[in-house]
């Protein structure tokens, strides 16, 4: 442990990886995606010691959650640590307000932007106390874990004494977790990098017998293709992956409501736990009506990767909405606000398995993961499991024999390495000069499926 740190000075990076170029995070509404982030470095006084944040987008527009950091980050030079920390409910609630409020209110970029610079704070919090991020949020006593909460806006299904209680309560099993945590047997995964869209068949069968034997049980396919290439994409699953197997399938806001609930049943036979995202994503009511019209038919309703704030999931889970919360890591303004929707989540009794399918989101989704298994719900979950780019972070997330490895170094896995900023740091990385990353630069419409020139 290390002195209480004084921030003193900034650094934002703009760093954009080339995914499309593999397909990776193929699906129906982008066809090409650059996986993206907007990090931030908050240096301190105390040398060797800095916090690190980012969030994501999807490649063009970064420039722009760059700009929303840029905005927030000062907020917090020249404040020690402890200042931020020792009252961080009452510090969340305050860095939403001000002029910037504006500019949102908690949605949007500026939720995004919101989330790096809170990631900071979080990571350099964990680094002084030389742990790994969910380590931190377990070892707190209950009354330290819901004074870094705001609970306005929530308090009508989830007040600080009930969310206080429900901690407690779950206080005399939370060493035993803990143990099943550090022995990597706390989060299992599932596999996503099997079914982007953009893969071709044969890609998909030797992918699927890779995930097979490397231990996965559950994987999830996109969907919207149409019923005969759907139907022969699931039915690859089921051959290679056998009746067991538990399939989730994902539409990424293709269809209108009445959509949803006229397409899936024809798959129902394949026996699929859930559609993920079926329609767009602010419509709860819609989600609400697809869920109940689905539940004759064996199939569950997902979503959560786009939803902002904990207002949009207390309405879906009020609303009965959703079989799992998939909280997004970067969505949202902050592992504060992801500790209340966590809770919420428990609350209904309903399982978190946190949207994981961008670069660097497997890093920190499994810190969420591990506290909520541990000290929130105390249930087992599962967590989406991608398998591109974990080589360009300093602590990657580990997978073996089906489960996520506890991360174990100190802070909330964050850091990108020289190397990748080397290349792919936008626009004076090396990948970015080159004729085709400057053609890629060049096409305002990437990523369109109509437009797209590059
Ligand atoms: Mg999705």
């Amino acid at each position: 442990m290390v002195a209480d740190p004084t921030i003193t000075s900034f650094t934002i990076r703009d760093l954009r990886f080339p995914t499309s170029l593999d397909n990776i995070g193929s699906d129906p509404m982008n066809t090409a995606g650059e996986n993206a982030h907007g990090y931030i470095v908050y240096h301190t006084d105390v040398p060797g010691l800095e916090g690190i944040g980012w969030s994501f987008s999807n490649g063009q527009g970064n420039e722009v959650l760059c700009a929303g950091i840029n905005a927030l980050a000062p907020r917090f030079v020249g404040r020690k640590l402890s200042s931020m920390t020792k009252n961080f409910g009452e510090t969340h609630r305050n860095f939403l307000g001000g002029q910037t409020r504006f500019m949102s209110p908690e949605r949007g970029v500026m939720q995004l932007a919101s989330n790096a610079v809170l990631n900071a704070l979080w990571d350099l919090w964990a680094k002084v106390e030389s742990k790994p991020l969910w380590k931190l949020i377990c070892d707190m006593t209950p009354q330290e874990l819901v004074n870094t909460i705001d609970f306005r806006y929530i308090t009508d299904v989830l007040t600080k004494p009930q969310a206080l209680a429900m901690l407690t309560a779950l206080e005399s099993t939370k060493a035993q977790r803990m143990q099943q945590a550090l022995a990597d047997k706390a989060v299992p995964g599932y596999n996503t990098s099997v079914g982007w869209l953009g893969f071709t068949d044969t890609e998909v069968e030797a992918k699927l017998q890779d995930a097979v034997n490397a231990g996965f049980r559950h994987f999830k396919l996109k969907v919207g293709l149409g019923l005969d290439v759907d139907r022969k994409r699931l039915g690859m699953v089921r051959r290679i992956a056998g009746d067991e197997a538990v399939i989730y399938t994902d539409v990424n806001q293709l269809w209108d409501v009445d959509e949803a609930i006229e397409y899936m049943p024809h798959l129902a036979d394949l026996n699929l736990a859930f559609i993920e995202e079926p329609t767009s994503p602010d419509d709860i009511l819609g989600h609400s009506k697809i869920r109940a019209a689905l539940k004759p038919h064996g199939i569950g309703v997902a979503t959560g990767e786009h939803v902002n704030n904990r207002v949009m999931f207390k309405q879906l889970l009020q609303a009965e909405a959703i079989d799992a919360v998939q909280l997004d890591a970067l969505r949202l303004s902050g592992i504060n606000e992801i500790l209340s929707v966590c809770l919420m989540a428990a609350k209904f009794g309903v399982p978190v398995i946190p949207h994981s399918g961008g670069t660097g989101m497997p890093e920190l989704c499994n810190h969420i993961s591990h506290f909520d298994f541990v000290a929130i719900s105390g249930k087992q979950s599962i967590l989406e499991y991608t398998d591109h780019c974990h080589e360009y972070f300093t602590d990657p997330a580990l997978f073996t024999r089906g489960f996520y490895h506890a991360p174990t170094a100190p802070g909330y896995s964050c850091q990108i390495t020289d190397e990748a900023f080397r290349r792919f740091e936008c626009p004076q990385g090396e990948f970015w000069k080159s004729k085709r990353g400057l053609e890629m630069l060049g096409d305002p419409w990437r990523g369109c499926a109509a437009e797209q020139t590059s």
